[in-house]
């Protein structure tokens, strides 16, 4: 099937009943007929329709396609909007009493082709109406339809059907969770899907044993970190390699294990033989964001799975695990702290923090996990109290450069100018606005002499073609100016807040780490011990 006869069947699968309106007219040829003539002419448009809807129901049994109104106008009055059943029509939709709008063909609809097209390419599809012209075969619901662009309705389908299955979708989920069916996903390390039951989880022989060997050397009193190094040294293989996943893997390093990817396995329940899941859910089907859902949530059923740490063992382990010793360090308020990054790999360089505070030091996060087993980035390790000192210095200086720069422009700075530089630009908004209404204005006068008959199509086209360039020229001086003006002040607002924030850095004896993060965006630490420093904002009075 392709892609568009599928959206088709998805949108029947979510719309089950078609609300109608058959809407008839009387063209201006059958303006001088007798009355007996018109309601035949009538008549034979609205049977016209019906042999349609009942083909259509023939075609789609599972659909209820009601007609709610026969609507019809004579075509005598003035103007297109005067028509009494159109007005009907447009009432109906608007209290969504009807979702499809039928015609004989498209003229039927409105006056040439000025109007339908506006209803057909935007107010159906906003209202989600489906509309058909039998004659012409306009179907908006059929994307092939030569006569616009599908796209508000296919969106509005897609939507729906998205919606319709997500909620599908999440249910089953539940409904497994419950029972203890498996609802895919990697399982935690020394379980696996059962190759003959996706739904249950077996043994994986060879994780369980790693995940017992982990919990042995827990409750043996070794801290997390000394856990990692002895893995490394037995050359135990990472979670992913033992799972045959090894096609996730970041293929410029090799990976190594971590302290966290064992405090996430030895924490995981799962290892005591019970079922979790539910542990997460999406906010809707528009929001792919995945939403952690509180511990008292998760959906549990125990003996689903094979044990691999028995409940007791497994209390002990979290009771290890929240010890002091395996608590990540607690940092320190460094002043630095989060700002500086890595000039060669773009990583986080961090701050690794001794009680004798004299020997702190800053390194590469990506050196730190990868380094030591490849050969990614480089130490980049630096003395932290010399680094901060560094930029410290910098900063003042800056800072100190910019307040003296910013005085001597304040002198030298015509103030008047940019004030009446303002002036200038609102009066000339002032004129394009009235310039737009202006031939707004005309465009609705020739639209008035069209509708009367004055003139024809081709001369409205021809008419109002000047004027709609005109107006678009004017709309582009406007937006320039508009967006001039803005600049203008904002650079009022703006330089006064950044030469508080930089006065106010200067008076501090001891700088703080929100003043500083409000200065700088980031600080580059170069492999030669020397910095980047890049500000929030640039001196404006710094040639480059
Ligand atoms: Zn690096």
């Amino acid at each position: 099937m392709d892609r568009e006869s599928e959206m088709r069947d998805n949108l029947f699968r979510v719309v089950t009943v078609l609300y109608i309106i058959i809407y008839a007219r009387l063209s201006k040829e059958e303006e001088g007929k007798t009355p007996e003539e018109q309601s035949k002419s009538i008549q034979n448009q609205i049977d016209i329709c019906q042999r349609y809807i009942n083909d259509e129901q023939q075609k789609y049994p599972n659909i209820q396609f009601k007609v709610v109104a026969k609507l019809s106008d004579d075509g005598i009055s003035g103007t297109t909007f005067d028509r009494a059943d159109f007005k009907r029509l447009i009432k109906l939709i608007e209290s969504k009493q009807a979702n499809m709008v039928i015609t004989k063909d498209q003229s039927r609809f409105g006056r040439e082709h000025i109007e339908s097209d506006n209803y057909m390419e935007r107010w159906f599809p906003e209202h989600n109406v489906r509309y058909v012209a039998v004659l012409d075969g306009v179907d908006t619901y059929v994307p092939d339809s030569a006569n616009n662009d599908m796209a508000p309705i296919k969106n509005w389908m897609n939507e729906m059907y998205a919606k319709h299955t997500s909620r599908s979708v999440k249910a089953t989920k539940k409904k497994n969770a419950l029972e203890g069916i498996w609802n895919g996903g990697e399982p935690v390390l020394g379980l696996q899907i059962d190759p003959n039951n996706e739904g249950c989880l077996i043994l994986e022989p060879k994780g369980a044993e790693i995940v017992k060997m982990l919990a042995e050397l827990v409750l043996d009193n070794k801290s997390l970190d000394e856990i990692v190094d002895i893995l490394i040294e037995k050359k135990i293989p990472i979670p992913s390699i033992i799972k045959g996943n090894s096609r996730n893997l970041n293929k410029e390093v090799e990976e190594i294990w971590d302290t966290e990817t064992i405090r996430d396995i030895l924490t995981n329940e799962m290892i005591t033989g019970v079922m979790v899941q539910g542990k997460t859910t999406t906010l809707s089907h528009k929001s792919k964001k995945v939403i952690y859902l509180p511990e008292e949530d998760w959906i549990r059923v125990p003996d689903k799975v094979p044990v691999i740490i028995p409940r007791e063992r497994f209390e002990a382990i979290q009771t290890m695990l929240k010890s002091n010793k395996n608590k990540t360090t607690k940092s320190h308020d460094y002043l630095l702290k989060g700002l500086m990054r890595c000039a060669d790999c773009g990583h986080a360089i961090s701050i690794k923090h001794f009680k004798d505070r004299k020997n702190n030091y800053v390194e590469c996060c990506y050196y730190k996990k990868y380094g030591r087993r490849k050969e990614v980035c480089t130490a980049h390790r630096f003395s932290y109290e010399e680094l901060e000192k560094l930029v410290l210095d910098n900063v003042k200086n800056e800072c100190m450069q910019y307040v003296k720069d910013n005085d001597l422009a304040e002198k030298l700075k015509n103030k008047k100018e940019s004030k009446e530089k303002q002036v200038d630009l609102r009066l000339k908004i002032d004129k394009c606005n009235r310039n737009i209404d202006k031939l707004n204005k005309s465009i609705d006068k020739m639209y008035q002499r069209l509708d009367a008959g004055i003139i024809d199509e081709d001369d409205y086209t021809r008419m109002t073609k000047n004027t709609k360039a005109a107006i678009n020229s004017e709309k582009l001086l406007l937006e320039t100016y508009t967006k001039d003006l803005e600049v203008l002040k904002e650079k009022k607002v703006k330089e006064p807040n950044y030469i508080k924030i930089v006065k106010e850095f200067l008076s501090l004896k001891k700088p703080n780490r929100i003043l500083l993060s409000r200065l700088i965006e980031v600080i580059y630490v170069n492999d030669d011990g020397t910095i980047d420093i890049h500000y929030r904002v640039k001196n404006p009075y710094k040639d480059n």
